[in-house]
């Protein structure tokens, strides 16, 4: 497998990076898992405009999806002629969520083909998905992905809950979320901090700690590193748009 940040901004875009978008590769075929804002400008940078063949939305909150909306336009008025329609798997709400985003008062289901993610395991391409819902204050999903022997979870959005961990379990790259500050206040059900993130990834015992969605404007990349790294031992980093990791 092999893993293309596209965006990993926390919440809104930030100075240096789209909101969050990864692209992630087997066998030929390009699975997009979350299409934030700003993330179809990675997309041709580093991929290609009609890279993927799938695409998953883990929540329909806008740093995870506006840029599905934008993808119609790509996909319907091609100056080839329109494109045929793309899986997307998402929350339920998806459809009339992005049509609504984008008016005109249609449907977006010439270019989207809907299939409405549950807790469970299910193929995507050459991929083995487990999706399970996480603890974030609207439908929201972590992912584990499988292929050939290789596995990587991503946590989504989402505070503490069993399900990131049973989802993260030995993963080889375990993409976790770290918007929050450790040492504050911070509202409850909503986001990790990067200690958070450190424990489930030694309690899951993963191979490698990606940290992701970390909000430049709130937060201290350098705090959120230090503090990961106090909880977890083994090999981590903190993400950019544009990085590749081979899994
Ligand atoms: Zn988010
Ligand atoms: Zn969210």
């Amino acid at each position: 497998m092999r893993l293309t940040v596209l965006g990993c901004a926390g919440s809104f875009p930030g100075p240096e990076s789209p909101c969050s978008a990864y692209l992630v590769e087997a066998d030929g075929f390009r699975l997009l898992v979350d299409f934030g804002s700003g993330s179809l400008s990675s997309l041709q940078r580093y991929v290609g405009l009609h890279a993927p063949d799938a695409i998953l939305l883990t929540h329909l909150h806008c740093d995870h999806i506006l840029d599905a909306v934008t993808y119609v336009v790509v996909r319907r008025y091609a100056p080839e002629g329109p494109y045929p329609a793309l899986p997307v798997y998402a929350p339920a709400g998806a459809p009339d969520r992005l049509s609504a985003a984008y008016g005109d008062d249609g449907t977006v289901d010439d270019v989207y083909q809907f299939y409405a993610l549950q807790p469970g395991t299910f193929p995507i391409g050459p991929f083995t998905v487990t999706v399970d819902r996480v603890n974030h204050p609207v439908e929201t999903y972590g992912v584990r992905l499988e292929h050939g022997g290789r596995s990587l979870c991503y946590s989504s959005d989402t505070a503490e809950c069993d399900a990131l961990l049973r989802l993260a379990q030995n993963a080889d790259v375990f993409l976790c979320e770290a918007s929050y500050l450790d040492g504050v206040d911070n509202p409850p059900d909503l986001h990790l901090t990067g200690r958070e993130a450190g424990e489930i990834a030694t309690k899951a015992a993963v191979g490698r700690l990606l940290l992701t969605h970390l909000v430049a404007a709130w937060g201290s990349e350098a705090h959120t590193l230090e503090s990961a790294a106090g909880a977890y031992s083994g090999p981590l980093g903190v993400v950019r748009a544009g990085a590749s990791y081979d899994i």
